[in-house]
């Protein structure tokens, strides 16, 4: 089976791979430059923001982010390429106020929490509440693309770069016209285009799927932070392997340019100041945005695009958490192309359960 998968974030090489593992023919088809990833631009954290906030179906889909790219990591080391620093070191959530439905959730899933002062993992927060859950990892997203172009490379999947305008279906397989007017044919057709997704289908969905930037600061601090993710209603601060530090992000939907904005500096600096006040002084070394792919609903959406019969299918939408799911969405969407039985209840992820209405 011949399969093109457009866009190439993490969604789309993950996917990519998978589908190949299965026996598949793959092409990817990129638009490149003029459409940065928002995989490039993400924080890199393996958990949502306050997991317990979303339906139960998107846990499985986060849950064994850990596991899964310490696998991917291990196969990138292999290929040669650079280590996407899958570093472990917990997550401290500051006072966010529904302890109660956190030690709930964390039951039902098994997943360690505990509530604790925050000052156990950083002394200046003094007293206040927290929670702590110890078993959240991080990597570094833009060298995790790195490594995963490399893969892809050693896999032997063509990547094109044209950007898909319109896309074209019969019985015999789909054709997606690109802005260079060539017609690229396949078997079956996966959107993995992230927030741009929604431009590529059928009317009545394409509300379901849209832009919703997120702006991100850089700090090279002068004294070490922990070595801990810390989140607090506010915002978040992510450590890397080699001390730089990020401050992160602004939620701006509906806007599709990834411009930074002054007055997102000035929002950002002060919460990363009050979170952390060794900070103050200390001036960013980088700013920059990215497009996330924000949807109608709190999970994504995986699966078959309603009407094609089996001919288009969907791995997009996972708006703040295209990171820590893209490794268990490739591997479900890729099962269900391929016609073979998923690990996980694809149910919920269902691109017929999604209402063409707006949020
Ligand atoms: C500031 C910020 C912080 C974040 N932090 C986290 C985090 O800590 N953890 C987490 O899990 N997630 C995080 N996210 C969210 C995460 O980055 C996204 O959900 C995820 O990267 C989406 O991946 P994707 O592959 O679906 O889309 P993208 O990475 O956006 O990739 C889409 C690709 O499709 C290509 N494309 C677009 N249109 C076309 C077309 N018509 N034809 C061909 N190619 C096309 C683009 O060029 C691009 O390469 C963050 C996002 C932002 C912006």
């Amino acid at each position: 089976m011949d399969v093109l998968v457009v866009g190439a974030g993490v969604a789309g090489m993950l996917s990519a791979i998978e589908l190949q593992q299965r026996g598949c023919s793959v092409r990817l088809l990129d638009a490149g430059v003029a459409r940065q990833p928002a995989s490039w631009a993400g924080g890199g954290i393996l958990s949502p923001l306050f997991p317990w906030r979303y339906p139960d179906a998107m846990t499985p889909l986060t849950l064994n982010a850990r596991r899964d790219y310490g696998l991917w990591r291990d196969r990138i080391l292999v290929a040669g390429g650079a280590d996407p620093e899958l570093l472990d070191g917990g997550m401290l959530v500051l006072e966010p106020g529904d302890d109660e439905q956190a030690l709930l959730w964390a039951g039902r899933h098994d997943v360690r929490l505990e509530q604790i002062s925050a000052a156990r993992h950083m002394p200046w927060l003094a007293d206040r509440p927290a929670l702590w859950l110890p078993e959240i990892a991080r990597i570094r997203n833009p060298r995790l693309l790195k490594g995963l172009e490399r893969l892809r490379q050693r896999a032997g999947i063509e990547l094109v770069r044209d950007q898909a305008v319109s896309i074209e279906q019969d019985f015999a397989g789909v054709r997606v016209l690109t802005s260079s007017g060539v017609v690229q044919a396949a078997d079956k057709l996966l959107l993995t285009a992230g927030a741009w997704t929604a431009g590529l289908l059928p009317l009545p969905l394409r509300q379901s799927i849209f832009p919703v930037r997120g702006q991100m600061l850089l700090y090279r601090p002068t004294v070490p932070f922990p070595d801990t993710v810390l989140l607090s209603p506010a915002g978040y601060l992510i450590p890397r392997a080699d001390g730089l530090l990020l401050a992160g992000s602004t939620v701006e939907p509906g806007i599709d340019d990834s411009i930074p904005t002054e007055q997102a500096w000035a929002q950002l600096k002060q919460m990363a100041e009050q979170l952390w006040p060794a900070l103050q002084g200390v001036t960013p070394v980088a700013q920059w945005a990215g497009i996330r792919p924000g949807a109608n609903r709190p999970l994504p959406l995986i699966g078959e695009l309603p009407g094609s019969e089996g001919h288009i299918w969907i791995n997009s939408g996972h708006f703040r958490n295209g990171l820590v799911c893209a490794p268990a969405s490739a591997a479900l969407v890729a099962d269900l192309v391929c016609g073979l039985e998923p690990g996980m209840d694809p149910a919920p992820y269902s691109v017929s359960g999604s209402s063409s209405s707006p949020p």
